[in-house]
């Protein structure tokens, strides 16, 4: 059977590539190869039944040249050591491209929290930190929310912290709630972020919002916040979908209204197929359908934003996407082998290290705010938000029209860049590397 790649062997493809562009040395390639630390634990939960259960938790520390190791906590059934590694090196990449004073990291709890109480839910989380206390701080790893974590876990994580190590320690962590030292506009930065890349990049190719149809595929914090940016800007939402399923209508979907359901039912193709019989008159009216999350990725339209989980765009479905532009507001969703299928089909991808690093941006303004104990008002925040994106997006398209790279490999290639120069001027890899670099002048030329 053919080997399929994991996350970090993922990775690992796009980084051999960056280095190899950029002519690192052997001695400047090794500190990207592995990271810097990889904590394991068993985290022991009192369920509500009385039993005991054990679950496999993570922290992993891919670099903190550039500041902090910084990521989210993911809850996850497939969260695994593997995958968590891949993101964390991913943090890593963003946190450069974005140009904020992070290093990168990523943390994941291997559970089902969907089938967690709210007791156990919180008992897991404070468990977390106790397991990891020793390894995070403001200054040393800030975590934050990822999949399936959200700001009460943030809070009790917070909470626990505070009690156990008896410090004030606001900026431990990031995507609190708004009661207890998070940020105004945290918690819609992931979508917004991208959606200034979005509207900018719409803007270059001459396009116009009210022509352009959208699928989304994923309903949580980041999908369903680009759902509503998106139709209230003019674009038409034509599918979006959650883990149970999608829906689509050429005529476009209100996202208010599947929102409202989803609230009520908690899955949102129910939205158009009530009660114990599918609603086929009610659909057949608005013109909806439902469709599988595979089969939504391949609907017509111009631009598709997976805002899921990782590996949705493979070499097996990439020859079937009808989108012309992809913009990844998950992170991982697409594979080497499709960034490739895609680009020869003429697909212009935006990659998650820079399309959804709004929220790891305005998690930094929450951190510069439990630091400093000032407030920024939601103006002040959005319009930061808005200039380092779209410094973002121009560093990184400049790479893509003096090198004739994808805006991936840009993107690598500015985050694997600035992180270098940091370890160089840190004194991580010797001079001799240093010199013998510069007088080859690879700092100046990057081919
Ligand atoms: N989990 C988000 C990400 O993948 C946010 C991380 C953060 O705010 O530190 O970028």
């Amino acid at each position: 059977m053919a080997h399929t790649s994991t996350p970090y062997e993922r990775f690992k493809t796009l980084l051999e590539e960056t280095m190899n562009h950029l002519k690192l040395t052997l001695e400047e390639r090794k500190p990207f190869l592995e990271p810097q630390h990889i904590h394991r634990k068993e985290l022991t939960l009192t369920r509500d039944d009385g039993s005991s259960a054990t679950f496999p938790a993570f922290r992993v520390q891919y670099n903190n040249a550039r500041g902090p190791y910084k990521g989210g906590i993911r809850y996850h059934p497939l969260a695994d050591e593997d995958e968590v590694k891949a993101l964390a090196a991913l943090m890593a990449i963003k946190t450069a491209v974005v140009g904020i004073p992070f290093g990168g990291a990523k943390g994941g709890i291997q559970c089902d929290p969907k089938a967690l109480s709210k007791r156990e839910l919180q008992d897991l989380s404070r468990a977390y930190v106790r397991a990891f206390k020793d390894h995070l701080s403001p200054d040393i790893d800030v975590p934050a929310p990822d999949v399936n974590t959200n700001p009460d876990i943030m809070a009790w994580m917070r909470d626990e912290y505070e009690k156990i190590t008896r410090t004030y320690a606001p900026a431990l962590i990031t995507g609190k709630p708004l009661s207890y030292g998070g940020s105004l506009g945290r918690d819609t930065a992931t979508a917004r972020g991208g959606f200034f890349i979005l509207q900018e990049f719409v803007n270059l190719e001459g396009k116009d919002a009210d022509d352009l149809r959208v699928v989304i595929q994923g309903f949580g914090n980041a999908g369903a916040n680009m759902a509503h940016l998106l139709h209230n800007a003019g674009y038409t939402v034509i599918g979006l979908s959650d883990s149970h399923g999608g829906i689509y209508s050429e005529e476009g979907l209100d996202p208010v209204r599947i929102e409202k359901y989803k609230h009520r039912t908690g899955s949102i193709t129910g939205e158009y197929c009530e009660g114990s019989v599918c609603d086929i008159d009610k659909m057949k009216m608005d013109n909806v359908r439902t469709v599988t999350n595979e089969e939504l990725l391949e609907l017509p339209c111009d631009i598709l934003i997976p805002a899921a989980l990782d590996n949705v765009i493979t070499e097996k479905n990439a020859g079937r996407i009808r989108a012309k532009y992809i913009l990844e507001l998950a992170n991982g969703p697409t594979t080497p082998e499709a960034d490739a299928a895609l680009r020869k089909k003429g697909v212009t991808l935006i990659p998650d290290v820079l399309m959804n690093a709004g929220g790891v941006t305005v998690s930094y303004f929450e951190w510069t705010q439990g630091r400093s104990g000032e407030q920024w008002t939601a103006e002040y925040v959005d319009n930061e938000l808005k200039r380092i994106m779209l410094d973002a997006f121009r560093a990184v398209r400049k790479e893509v029209s003096r090198s004739g790279l994808t805006y991936r490999q840009a993107a690598f290639v500015l985050g694997v860049r600035r992180m270098l120069e940091a370890m160089h001027a840190r004194g991580w890899i010797s001079d001799a590397t240093a010199i013998a670099a510069g007088s080859r002048g690879r700092r100046r030329s990057f081919r």
